[in-house]
Formats: C-alpha cells, structure tokens, sequence
C-alpha cells in the first residue's frame, strides 16, 4: 500500500497512507508498498488530472482484484466524504479484492446508523468469572491478527484479573514500609486488600479462580472521546448511532489516538496482520471487522457488522453468564435501558468527562 511519510493536516487536500515509517521498519520482511501515492503524483505531474483520473478508472475496472484496489485507494476519498455511489463502488472493489484474498465469497456491509439508535452496553460486574471467552470470540468475529511473533497478536478486549480483597481504613499500613501511611496498590511488598493494577492475558485453568475478581474492559465508546479530538486526519469519528469507529484507509498510524485514549483500548497493527484464510470471517463491516493493513489503529466498535443488522455483538452472544448487556439507550423498553434506571451503575474514570455508554452494574 501507499507510504506517505509526512502526514497532511487536511484530509480535503492529500490523502495520507497508512504505512507508517514506525509500522514499516518493525517488519522488513513482510511485502511492502511498491509506489508512494505522492511519488506517483509527482511521477505524473506531466500528465493532467483528468487523464489520472480516467486512468484511474479503468484501473477499478481490472481484472487484479488487488492491483485495482491499490489503484483506487490512491484516489479515496474519507469515508465520510463519500457520496452513496463512491461508498458502493469502495464496498464492490474491497469485495472482490477480499473474496479473491481470502479464496471465499467475502460482504463488505456499508449500513450506516438507524435513526433513533443509540447503543450502550452493560457489564454486570459481580456475574463475570474471568473465562475470557469474550476475548477469543472477539478475536475471531473481528479478524484480529492472531499471530504468535511480537505485535502479532492483538486483542480488543482485556479481562483484568485482580486480588479479592479489601480496602479498608485498618489495613492502611499493611504490607507497606513503616510509616508512609498510605496505600499504593501495586507498589505492596506483601499484598493487603484490593490491588490495584491487573493481569490480562492469563490463561486460566478453571474459573472463577479463588481470591480472584475480573474486570474486563475495551473501548468505552465515549460521547466525548479524546481519541477524536486528537487525530490529525480526522479518520476517527463518532457514529450517529454510537460507536467510535475508524477508516482504516486513512489512517496514518501516528498513534495519538492510543496515547491520549485513557482505557487502553485501542491496538496498532505494527506487523502484517496474521489472518489464516480458513479463519478469516467474510462478514464483514466496511468501519468494521474487514481486514486491516499493516500500520493502522484499530479498536472494539461493537461489532457494527452484526449490530447494525440487529444481533449482539459476538462477546454478548459468547459469555456464559449472562453479564453483558447490549441494547438502544432511546429505547426505555430495552434491557440495557433498564439496568441503567434500576441497578448500581457506574463508568469508568467518570471524572474525565468522556461519557462511555459501556456501564458496569452490580445488583
Ligand atoms: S465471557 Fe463473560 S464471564 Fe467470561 S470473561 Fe468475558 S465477561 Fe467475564
Ligand atoms: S493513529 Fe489514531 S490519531 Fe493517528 S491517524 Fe490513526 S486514528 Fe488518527
């Protein structure tokens, strides 16, 4: 695909890839881009627009499901940009190049929000027993690269395993040197009452574990997300339904998004993802689950493929106690709608003012 080194502060004026020079280096020998979209522009400088422009015409026309999608990407527009025709010509191309990838017949799905919707989730907190089924249906829903080489593995969802224990005023001093009064959680020369900081990526023998507690985590889907308000090409937005979702295509890989998402929920592809064909699922969302390039970031957008169509997301429908929740907050008939007016909720890090619509409960 297209390396671009020096991102453009106006997606309306230049296109940038999303081939990070960070991204590139981390894997040398995994293909790399063969034409620089700027070198291919500056290569054509004799030529007038429109020539490029009927060029790149019949390019989408050939028959190399891949060479025409690399060529058109050269001219896409930000998904949000496009007009209804640009996104079915997008979704036609992406479908073949997909179907002829991955040897099966592949759906790119372009279905934008349904008026009236607004998605939120809830997380009976209390009910989880930390199997982390939610993570492995999650991987394989969305085709998250499962590789086993560093930065080939990426998981959406975290399930954070944690020290039962208490907080208590008594047990302020335990476990920690003489006199600093105050307890720090992980810091503890021996454990006393809740720790703090977790473990992810266990992989438990039998759940739940004694002396044990979960919390799992992904994006929150924030109504004031900083992810959004940091990225400089703008390919991170929220959907009018809910979700934070991303135009892979745009994406330049810069990684402000990660730093300055405060639940650690979004992932980089620093390697060519590792998606085997025969796991490969061809349903797929065009802001969703289709598969990401080498260099982009990409995060939980509650499975738009599915949701959009009217089903749970695959982590709802996977978890065998029943502790996730998923519905239409405008709803005041929906199960989440409920949870939310007769339970104890609460948000993570609520005092950042980012609004999540992903709720914790317990009875
Ligand atoms: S599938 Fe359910 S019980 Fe298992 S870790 Fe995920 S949320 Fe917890
Ligand atoms: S890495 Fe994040 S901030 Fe940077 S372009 Fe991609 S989505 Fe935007």
């Amino acid at each position: 695909m297209t390396p671009d080194k020096s991102p453009s502060a106006d997606p309306a004026q230049e296109k940038p890839s999303h081939s990070p020079t960070q991204a590139a280096s981390a894997d040398p020998s995994a293909p790399g881009p063969t034409t620089s979209r700027r070198g291919f522009l500056k290569a054509g400088g004799a030529l007038s627009m429109s020539s490029l422009m009927g060029t790149a015409a019949l390019m989408t026309q050939s028959d190399d499901a891949a060479a025409a999608t690399e060529w058109a990407e050269h001219f896409q527009k930000n998904y949000r940009l496009m007009t209804d025709a640009e996104k079915a010509e997008a979704r036609t191309r992406l479908e073949r190049r997909y179907s002829s990838e991955y040897g099966k017949k592949v759906t790119v799905d372009t279905t934008g929000p349904q008026p009236g919707v607004l998605m939120g989730y809830a997380l009976n907190i209390r009910k989880c027993i930390g199997c982390r089924r939610c993570v492995h249906a999650c991987v394989e829903e969305n085709n998250q690269s499962r590789g086993t080489r560093p930065g080939e593995k990426i998981e959406w969802i975290q399930v954070l395993r944690m020290e039962r224990g208490e907080f208590a005023k008594d047990k302020m001093n335990q476990g920690y040197p003489e006199g600093l009064g105050i307890q720090v959680g992980g810091n503890a020369y021996t454990p006393a009452g809740q720790v703090l900081e977790g473990q992810y990526r266990y992989e438990p023998e039998a759940v739940p574990e004694k002396d044990a507690t979960y919390m799992p985590i992904a994006c929150m889907q924030c109504e004031k997300p900083p992810c959004v308000k940091v990225c400089p090409v703008r390919t991170t937005y929220r959907e009018a339904d809910g979700p934070v979702v991303i135009d892979y295509n745009w994406c330049i890989g810069c990684r402000m998004c990660m730093g300055a998402c405060p639940y650690w929920a979004r992932r980089i592809n620093l390697t060519t993802p590792v998606l085997p064909k025969e796991e490969m699922n061809p349903v797929t969302h065009y802001l969703g689950n289709r598969p990401r390039m080498r260099g982009v970031v990409e995060k939980c957008h509650w499975c738009l493929q599915r949701s959009r169509q009217g089903r749970y997301p695959a982590c709802v429908e996977v978890c065998p106690v029943g502790a996730r929740k998923f519905g239409n907050l405008l709803d005041p008939e929906s199960e989440v709608s409920k949870i939310l007016e007769r339970k104890n909720v609460f948000r993570l890090k609520a005092e950042l003012n980012t609004f999540p619509k992903f709720f914790y409960f317990y009875d």
